[in-house]
């Protein structure tokens, strides 16, 4: 066992073995894993093996990864697509085929950021004041029994992805504006606090940064701006980029769904409704997301504080972490408290990104060399 451990020591002075730890919130050191054995999700204390030199990025056609970090000039919501069909297996074939043969060195060419709960952290309060205003709009708006309101809000969530997504299924007619406006409109933004430290991890990163909200265009630049960060995106997809317009409403009395009756006592052949709106953790959702923002899932990550969102972002061959909490879960490949933790745990992430850059530099001096010659 000692020499074992000698064994490990002299591995590591000539660099053939890597261990690194970051703090936790608690003030304890826990080890973090990298790499496939990370990803295997295997035992805590172990050491690993460094990425090898063919973890090289290779950035996509449509933009230049490798420029030195600039800041935007303004938020960028990125528009509907033309066509609002659903959009699975075509996309997947083209970008297959696009990256064919580049799949040995791809790592990560794009960041995609969840805002609520992942940009800025849950004991901000906005999420509760959400559910609350949610709730209010519910009794007020659309006659919910306040009875019941909570209980349903909370039902239509875990179900659709977000309670908005949940009423529109089970029949609730409203417009997606006035529903923003009234639950989005009165959140105390002050709340959301300056993140320096976020801000320069995410301008010491040379690559492509974008956000995926479930929330609307208005909310999303609010919190960006309050957090002071809305210059270090490329792009935001938001609610109006998956759900252009609200549908007309429809003509008469439309019955509602029980939802509550249906998951309690199933009845055999009836299924639950689907909704018109579009939002994660919807397959169709997040592959239509990806697209309109040019976004390969293969050689992407994903920050997001939702199980389920993660769990959707992995079938679609995205790279995942979990934000939020330190416990990983089934699909996520990283588990982080806060973003703040972002350079210790992914720090191949800012190698990677100065080696393209060296080798971009190099391949320049050569150039130059050879015209003066
Ligand atoms: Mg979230």
């Amino acid at each position: 066992m000692k020499r074992e451990r000698e064994r490990e020591r002299e591995r590591e002075r000539e660099g053939k073995i890597k261990t690194f730890f970051f703090p936790q919130h608690n003030g304890s050191l826990s080890f973090f894993l990298r790499g496939s054995a990370a990803r295997r999700g295997e035992g805590r204390r172990r050491r690993v093996t460094p990425p090898t030199s063919t973890s090289t990025y290779t950035p996509v056609s449509n933009c230049n990864l490798l420029l030195p970090i600039a800041s935007y000039s303004s938020l960028c919501f990125l528009t509907p697509p033309h066509q609002s069909a659903a959009v699975t297996q075509p996309f997947i074939n083209q970008i297959e085929m696009e990256y064919e043969s580049k799949e040995q060195s791809l790592r990560c060419d794009c960041l995609v950021f969840d805002l609520d709960d992942t940009l800025y952290p849950v004991t901000s309060g906005i999420g509760a004041d959400v559910v609350r205003n949610i709730q209010a709009y519910m009794i007020e708006k659309l006659g919910v029994e306040e009875s019941i309101s909570l209980e349903l809000c909370i039902l239509l969530y875990k179900q659709y992805g977000t309670t908005m997504s949940g009423l529109r299924a089970v029949g609730y007619q409203f417009d997606y504006d006035d529903f923003h406006s009234y639950v989005h409109g009165r959140l105390a933004y002050e709340k959301i606090k300056p993140d320096p430290v976020l801000r320069n991890i995410l301008l010491s990163l040379p690559i492509r940064k974008v956000v995926f909200t479930n929330g609307d265009r208005i909310h999303a630049s609010r919190a960006l701006k309050r957090l002071g960060i809305e210059d270090c995106f490329e792009g935001v997809v938001c609610f109006e980029t998956l759900n252009p317009a609200s549908p007309p409403s429809a003509a008469g009395q439309v019955e509602i769904f029980d939802i509550v009756k249906h998951l309690a006592h199933p009845e055999p052949g009836v299924e639950l409704p689907k909704s018109p709106i579009l939002c994660k953790p919807n397959i169709d959702a997040m592959l239509q997301a990806l697209k309109v923002a040019s976004i390969n899932p293969k050689t992407s990550i994903l920050f997001d504080d939702s199980a389920r969102n993660i769990q959707a972002a992995k079938q679609i061959g995205m790279h995942t972490v979990l934000v939020g909490t330190s416990e990983r879960i089934k699909g996520a490949d990283h588990a982080l408290e806060s973003l703040h933790n972002m350079k210790e745990a992914l720090p191949e992430l800012w190698e990677e990104a100065v080696k393209d850059e060296d080798v971009r530099k190099s391949s320049k001096v050569g150039i130059e060399t050879s015209v003066i010659a």
